[in-house]
């Protein structure tokens, strides 16, 4: 089933019980917490929050998300891509665990034949919060299911919040069984055999207090329960399309395709080059949808997580032994495959390709200026016995050749050598540092301080800033 169709069945069958089908909004709304959408819910948080009222007592959506925390993750495992689309139904104080439950079951089990997913029942896993005993004898009367098919989940798994006082509640997902080569035997924690595809959440509880994901403090209940779901399209996509991994579905596997053809290589035959395969179809993908958006290349915030995905996607194509202009290969063929639905894409492409193309412009000639320094680096570091090249290193890189953090360590890491990391992050600070007593030298002398305060903003710690938000931002 294309994933086209899977998209098409999701919301025609909510569509058919009473829920308003809602567009996907933008990758990029206004949230303090955030600096992409990253679940379905989050353009419907002013009604969950209860600062609007919701104009629909039930919706229903297929949102596009990006989830940089997951970066690195992409093509290791066979679910997570940093771009993907969560099929979604939400309840606004209307039904709640029990009309969840059956809806989701009902969608994934009923025959293809008659609009559903087909999904074979004996080898699905409901999970739930240990403890949710309401939730446990749901899922028996709605599915029949024996209580050994249901799974007790600590509040890690399945508790949600958003990590502030608020609303929270326990979560159910649907879990399906691929089979013994994807790990061991009812062993919950290995997520690509027990591929967790669905996740209900039931938003009951009112938090006063959020430490972490398993230590908060419940001050009552919700006076309003709702209901929200998030279903991974890609995730069922390859459980329908008979692939083992997400990057081999209908809407992605054309770029690792076009790229055997660039480079050569076959994908299949060894698995650092099919990581490596994995993570260009991934990261081609969610750059242009994030260019798409409106997000353009910079060193900060947004802009820094295109960079470094842009970046990884043509640094892996080099490393599979192609070395010309990638991305004007590769981008057409994710636009075709998204462009069905997301023609804007379309409509929008001479602004998206250029603003790619010029990044990888931009990016080869750093990497040209600073590729034969750093191999200098890594040979002296390996001929001395060491195995850490010095920050003083890195940070020359860094200051002088444009390389950013993450790209030496990942270079590095692929040299089989380490980052003093805490030298260079000594290194930058000391740097931020002289650039504010410049600014305080000056601010002496003229009495427009404004203006200096903008450039340091601008040009003062910018990037290793935008690396601690790439990685603690997180739902
Ligand atoms: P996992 O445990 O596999 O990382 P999750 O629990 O973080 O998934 P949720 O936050 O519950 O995921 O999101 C709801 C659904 O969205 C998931 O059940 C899954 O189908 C899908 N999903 C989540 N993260 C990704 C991702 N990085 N790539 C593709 N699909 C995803
Ligand atoms: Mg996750
Ligand atoms: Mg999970
Ligand atoms: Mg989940």
């Amino acid at each position: 089933m294309s994933s086209a169709e899977i998209r098409n069945r999701f919301l025609a069958h909510f569509e058919a019980r009473g829920h308003t089908v809602v567009p996907s909004a933008s990758l990029l709304l206004d949230d303090p917490n955030l600096l992409f959408v990253n679940a379905g819910m989050v353009p419907f948080k002013p009604y969950f929050l209860g600062q609007e009222t919701p104009p629909y007592p039930r919706a229903a959506s297929v949102q596009k998300c990006i989830r940089t925390p997951d970066i690195e993750e992409v093509g290791k495992t066979t679910r997570h891509g940093t771009f993907f689309e969560m099929c979604g139904n939400f309840s606004f104080g209307d039904y709640f665990k029990e009309g969840a439950i059956e809806l989701a079951w009902e969608l994934v089990t009923r025959p293809q034949a008659d609009g559903g997913f087909g999904l074979d029942e004996s080898i699905l896993y409901p999970s739930v919060l240990d403890g949710d005993d309401e939730a446990i004898a749901l899922w028996k009367k709605v599915t029949g299911l024996s209580d050994d098919r249901i799974v007790r989940l600590p509040p890690k798994e399945n508790y949600w919040s958003m990590g502030v006082p608020g609303p929270g509640g326990p979560c159910s997902e649907i879990l399906i069984d691929r089979g013994p080569e994807f790990g061991a035997d009812r062993d919950w924690d290995a997520g690509d055999r027990y591929l967790e595809f669905w996740n209900l959440v039931f938003m009951q509880d009112e938090l006063s207090a959020v430490r972490s994901k398993s230590d908060f403090d419940i001050a009552g209940q919700l006076p309003k329960k709702n209901i929200d779901t998030g279903m991974g399209l890609e995730r069922v996509a390859y459980l329908l399309q008979g692939k083992s991994n997400m990057y081999e579905i209908d809407v992605v596997f054309p770029v690792i395709e076009k790229t055997m053809a660039l480079t050569g290589k076959a994908y299949g035959a060894a698995y650092d080059d099919d990581v490596r395969f994995r993570v260009v179809a991934d990261h081609v993908r969610s750059s242009m949808m994030l260019i798409g958006d409106g997000v353009t290349p910079g060193n900060e915030g947004r802009g820094y997580v295109l960079r470094r995905l842009l970046r990884r996607a043509v640094r892996n194509v080099r490393l599979l032994g192609y070395d010309d202009p990638a991305l004007p290969e590769l981008l057409p063929v994710s636009r075709d495959r998204m462009g069905e639905s997301y023609p804007e894409l379309h409509a929008d492409w001479d602004r998206i390709a250029q603003v790619a193309f010029a990044e990888e412009e931009a990016f080869r000639k750093t990497l040209q200026a600073g590729t034969q320094i750093f191999d200098l680096a890594a040979g002296e570091v390996k001929r001395s016995g060491a195995a850490t090249i010095p920050g003083q290193k890195a940070f020359a890189l860094h200051d002088t050749y444009g390389f950013p953090i993450d790209l030496t360590l990942e270079m590095a890491a692929e040299a089989g050598l380490q980052v003093d990391e805490e030298g260079f992050r000594q290194l930058m600070a000391e740097q931020r540092e002289r650039a504010k007593a410049d600014a305080r030298a000056k601010k002496g002398q003229h009495a427009d301080t404004g203006v200096y305060r903008g450039i340091l903003d601008e040009h003062g710690p910018t990037e290793w800033l935008a690396y601690e938000t790439l990685e603690t931002e997180s739902r």
